[in-house]
């Protein structure tokens, strides 16, 4: 589970996150939407540990993601993270890009990293792709080798930006539908989306973030219903 405590971020002199709050338990799908410039990015960024943070704490099962002590490596092997911008190798097959991790940084047998590699590939609908390399793949297939190259490591949560933003309109279908398949296993999720159809059926929680602050929780019914604020009545105004 990943538990956010009283976060503050600063870029120089700009904060951009305002003491934020936030538990996601385990196995629940949380989506964060907002407007740009909300600090969306930045918060999901944090998590892993891509930002640091000036105030508060962030625990994943109990390990404070920003602590010294803490093995970044260690604790980023099992955080998955999910690009709008795919970032394959691109001189690396398919197979070799879900394989390439476990075996350099788990030293899992290549065997058996290769057995897994082609289960998880052919999971997400990709069964007749484990030699193709990046550029002969569709964005949406490189965005499913994107999310089985994070599953290889077998994360304990998933975190998603906008995972389908860069995709033309009939290939987010299918990412969404890999999305939905993984949160049906009981994985850990934050996605930053703009699809608030997926965030409203596959979500237990929508957070709406605005101007560095989550201005409201709730599940999606609720939210997407009956906003509590004005800024969230103005911000589904203009994306419904
Ligand atoms: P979008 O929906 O457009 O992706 P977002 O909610 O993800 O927006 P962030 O990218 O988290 O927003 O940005 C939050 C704020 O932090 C913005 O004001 C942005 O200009 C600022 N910001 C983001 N990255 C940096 C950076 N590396 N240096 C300075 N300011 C930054
Ligand atoms: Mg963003």
């Amino acid at each position: 589970m990943i538990s956010i405590r009283n976060v503050s971020k600063s870029y120089g002199q700009v904060k951009v996150l305002h003491d934020i709050d936030l538990e996601i338990p385990q196995s629940q799908v949380f989506a964060l939407i907002g407007p740009s410039g909300a600090g969306k990015s930045t918060l999901i960024r944090t998590i892993n540990a891509l930002e640091d943070i000036q105030e508060g704490e962030i625990l994943i099962d109990g390990v404070s993601v920003h602590d010294k002590k803490t093995d970044i490596n260690k604790l980023r092997a099992n955080i998955g993270f999910v690009f709008q911008s795919f970032n394959l190798y691109p001189h690396l097959t398919a197979l070799e890009n879900v394989t390439i991790a476990p075996v350099n940084v788990k030293s899992t047998n290549k065997k058996e990293a290769e057995e897994k590699g082609k289960e998880l590939l052919a999971s997400l609908g990709l069964g007749d792709k484990f030699a193709s390399y990046p550029g002969q793949l569709s964005g949406g297939q490189q965005q499913r080798v994107a999310i089985a190259r994070a599953l290889a490591m077998d994360p304990k949560v998933m975190l998603f930006d906008e995972p389908t933003s860069a995709l033309d309109p009939e290939m987010v279908k299918e990412v969404l539908d890999a999305i939905r398949k993984l949160a049906s296993t009981g994985m850990t999720m934050a996605v930053v989306t703009h699809e608030m159809g997926f965030a409203k059926e596959i979500c237990n929680q929508i957070v709406f973030m605005a101007e560095g602050k989550i201005v409201e929780v709730a599940e999606p019914k609720e939210f997407f219903s009956n906003p509590k604020t004005d800024r969230a009545q103005d911000f589904l105004a203009k994306v419904l």
